[in-house]
């Protein structure tokens, strides 16, 4: 089974964004649309790593950090932000509510994945080629 990652985000335009680049990059990706259904994929099934917007209906991305952040079985999962509104004191207050990483939105294609492939502890991995067959899962890509 490869890297699971759940993603919470309401807006379907950086659901879609987020899920295609990780996708792309061999991970599963888990699909929330609010912070209750994400907390409830996470105990049904603890993923390696949670990407959470902060802007969310019904509770916000702060709650969701201080909800995963207080369950023994998902306290050590790494938590990212990802947040539209940066402003001043907000990272402060993502990291203080319990989350490990923060990333601006939109999210940039190009650097989105090895950001969150820093918070895991397998290396990043390299891009799916078209023409990669499972079998030959493991083995550097050939070079083109
Ligand atoms: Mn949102």
């Amino acid at each position: 089974m490869g890297t699971r990652i759940l993603v919470i985000e309401d807006n379907p335009a950086s659901m879609e964004l987020a899920r295609y680049v990780l996708e792309a990059f061999g991970y599963t990706v888990s699909a929330a649309v609010d912070g209750e259904i994400g907390l409830e994929l996470a105990r049904a099934e603890p993923p390696d790593l949670v990407i959470c917007d902060l802007q969310l209906p019904g509770i916000d991305g702060i709650e969701v950090a201080k909800r995963l952040k207080a369950q023994p079985a998902l306290a050590r999962v790494p938590l990212i932000a990802v947040t539209a509104y940066a402003m001043v004191g907000d990272r402060e207050r993502v990291l203080a509510a319990g989350f490990n990483g923060y990333i601006s939105k939109p999210i940039d294609p190009q650097t989105f994945v090895p950001q969150i492939a820093a918070f895991l502890k397998s290396p990043a991995p390299m891009p799916k080629s078209p023409d990669t067959s499972a079998a030959a899962a493991g083995e550097p890509p050939a070079s083109r």
